[in-house]
């Protein structure tokens, strides 16, 4: 009898600022200081409230001084 079924229409889906998979795919151009403005602050937002990011980041971070510095041996 009730016939209000309610077909699937995606309505109030709020936009996503950035997801945990876009944010680790841009940690790459992130450290490499090539991110657009708009998309640097995305992902910066989205690691002050997501730890996980967060600390892949300060291991990727790591990592890539670990390999600038390991590249750089012009000696010192
Ligand atoms: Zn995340």
């Amino acid at each position: 009898m009730s016939s209000s079924r309610s077909t699937g229409t995606t309505l109030g889906q709020p936009p996503k600022p950035a997801s945990c998979r876009d944010v680790v795919a841009r940690f790459g151009d992130l450290l490499d200081g090539d991110l657009e403005r708009d998309a640097y602050l995305a992902v910066q937002r989205h690691l002050r409230q997501c730890a996980p990011c967060a600390a892949h980041l300060a291991g990727c971070q790591a990592t890539d001084h670990l390999l600038r510095w390991a590249f750089d041996a012009d000696g010192t």
